[in-house]
């Protein structure tokens, strides 16, 4: 039975010409397998590849070199981002001779890697969380974000697409909140705080991120969302990362990534990274394009076969390569889907074995019987246009079967 995949927001398979990039940098044959760390040949050839790559995506986001900083994950840049300013402004306030506890304001629909990051460091009293509600449509709530910044606040994070729904956030209208928060606060003069973050991890290969990044300090992206292996990230730092005094290490030693991130670099992943980053950049605009054309005729030939089923969240505002839908005469969808050979997700990967109904869905006002009776589909690059037929057919034959 061949499997279709529709899981495209938890992981991407690797592309092909980018897994031929990569294989040099394992073995010994192209003598690429050194540590970028040491001064000798190897190391330097390693050095050289790290460049480059650290070049290609900031180039693909039209950053600057110096404001990439490669992580392990997507997790560990938003880890670093989240805990590094939060000890970054303790730090800071404390050699002003101030006890100080900063605030973070996210929003209730991060991605765990944000929320539960959040909650640890709310639970040890080191910040003060505030959590953004959403509406129905899946949007954050700025009345409220507007409300609640104060000269506490040092970070603001809120991502640009939901992993689970898809529904696209207002990052320029939070931006421009933020910046009028500054200008009131300091007569037009720059203040530092609060430090606007968005985790962009599903956001790469379809948004131009140049927009999204004139007004943003920090960002996160993630290679395997992109058809780049797993265990490369990127944190990006706004001015460099060997500017930023702002943010304090989380993984201390030998000082790698301008002292931010110690451990020696993945360099096959990283350079996977970097080729991944180049050609999906080179591919956005058709990508979009055609994945929109999917977006629809997936929906519309969903709609046809189930008219009850409903999309969860904002109809307009969503990107398209992601639709979370409700089917309400069915449960446990993605076992039925599974055992006639579709893969798609109840939610995020990493929340899939741990029984907990969708914290987005839930932020959102759905109930527990309704997220339930839900499930997300995702599409990506191997995903065609000829699928969707055949697909919806399957999707039908289960769901038709297995109502309760
Ligand atoms: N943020 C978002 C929005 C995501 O979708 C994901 C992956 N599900 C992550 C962060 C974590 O990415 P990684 O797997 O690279 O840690």
């Amino acid at each position: 039975m061949k499997q279709i995949y529709l899981d495209y927001a938890a992981t991407t398979p690797v592309d092909p010409e980018v897994f031929e990039k990569m294989k040099n940098f394992f073995t010994n044959e192209s003598q690429d397998f050194g540590n970028p760390g040491s001064l000798h040949y190897f190391g330097q050839r390693a050095q050289s590849a790290l460049d480059f790559s650290r070049k290609k995506i900031a180039q693909s986001i039209s950053a600057n070199f110096r404001e990439i900083i490669f992580t392990s994950s997507a997790t560990e840049a938003n880890n670093l981002i989240i805990r590094g300013v939060v000890s970054g402004s303790i730090s800071a306030f404390k050699n002003n001779g101030q006890n100080f506890i900063p605030k973070i304001i996210i929003s209730s629909i991060e991605h765990p890697s944000v929320l539960e990051t959040a909650k640890d460091l709310e639970r040890e009293k080191t910040a003060e969380v505030v959590y953004l509600p959403v509406d129905r449509s899946g949007v954050v709530d700025l009345a409220t974000l507007e409300k609640e910044l104060d000269e506490n606040v040092v970070l603001v994070s809120v991502m640009v697409v939901n992993n689970e729904t898809g529904i696209i956030q207002p990052i320029e209208k939070i931006e421009k909140l933020i910046d009028d928060y500054k200008k009131i606060k300091n007569n037009a003069k720059e203040l530092k705080y609060p430090m606007f973050h968005c985790d962009a991890t599903q956001a790469f290969n379809l948004f131009d991120l140049n927009v999204i990044k004139s007004g943003v300090d920090l960002m996160t992206f993630s290679s395997h969302k992109i058809y780049g292996p797993k265990g490369a990230g990127v944190a990006y730092i706004k001015g460099g990362a060997d500017r930023a005094d702002f943010i304090k290490p989380i993984i201390t030693g030998g000082g790698q990534e301008y002292g931010l991130r110690s451990g020696t670099e993945n360099i096959p992943a990283i350079v996977g990274f970097a080729y991944a980053a180049e050609k999906s950049f080179s591919l956005f605009k058709k990508e979009k394009e055609r994945l929109e054309k999917i977006s629809e005729s997936f929906i519309k030939e969903i709609k046809k076969e189930f008219p009850e089923a409903e999309i969860n969240g904002s109809v307009e505002n969503r990107s398209f390569h992601i639709v979370n839908l409700y089917f309400p005469h069915n449960k446990n969808i993605g076992i039925s889907l599974d055992l006639i050979g579709i893969s798609a997700s109840a939610g995020a990967a990493c929340a899939q074995r741990i029984e907990k109904p969708s914290h987005v869905l839930k932020a959102m006002g759905f109930s527990d019987e309704r997220i339930d009776r839900s499930i997300r589909f995702s599409f990506g690059r191997f995903f065609l246009e000829e699928d969707v037929f055949p697909s919806v057919l399957k999707i039908s034959e289960a769901l038709n079967k297995n109502k309760k």
